[in-house]
């Protein structure tokens, strides 16, 4: 059975169907990473295809919506790593950095999270989010670094403040950069 299709509808829209356990009907994802479709196994792809056409209006008032976000908020344009690419990069700058600036914790975590970037725990396990993959390389570095001190300072006081701006500088400037990438618009890996 045929997992995922690549689709061309109303000239030049990509859509992307892929086969899913979870979903209990078609369901369509609009995102800046483009359109993706989970259909369920008891559906047939021509079947899906043709609920997409009939929503294709809801679909372009999306991208629409989602392009006028995104120029506002996140004017730089975005990397679209696929999931395998992404846990490498970030396993990679993880090592990297930690390495660069002699900093160890102990496992690491990444995952698909809403609302958080990255988290330390109280034993230096450090979780990162998936979607830093797509961010601007100085961003997700930011976010990274902000991890690694956490595993010698547990808050945000002005110890961990001034070790951030040693290893990155203006880390307030990249604090605020940071909020113009919407983690629910970059969920879709
Ligand atoms: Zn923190």
């Amino acid at each position: 059975m045929t997992r995922r299709l690549m689709l061309e509808i109303n000239g030049g829209t990509s859509v992307l169907m892929e086969r899913s356990r979870r979903s209990r009907s078609v369901n369509i994802f609009v995102s800046p990473a483009g359109v993706r479709v989970a259909v369920p196994y008891w559906v047939s792809f021509a079947e899906a295809e043709s609920i997409v056409r009939k929503r294709f209006g809801w679909i372009e008032r999306n991208i629409l919506r989602m392009e006028e976000f995104r120029r506002t908020y996140a004017p730089e344009l975005l990397e679209m790593p696929t999931e395998k690419e992404a846990r490498e990069k970030i396993e990679n700058k993880l090592k990297c950095l930690a390495e660069e600036h002699g900093f160890s914790y102990n496992r690491l975590t990444i995952r698909r999270q809403k609302t958080r970037w990255g988290s330390c725990s109280h034993s230096n396990n450090i979780s990162l989010n998936i979607c830093l993959a797509r961010l601007p390389a100085d961003l997700m570095e930011y976010v990274i670094l902000h991890e690694l001190v956490h595993t010698r300072v547990k808050d945000h006081g002005r110890v961990f403040r001034r070790e951030l701006d040693r290893l990155i500088g203006d880390s307030r400037g990249h604090e605020k950069r940071l909020k113009g990438y919407h983690l629910e618009l970059l969920g879709s890996f």
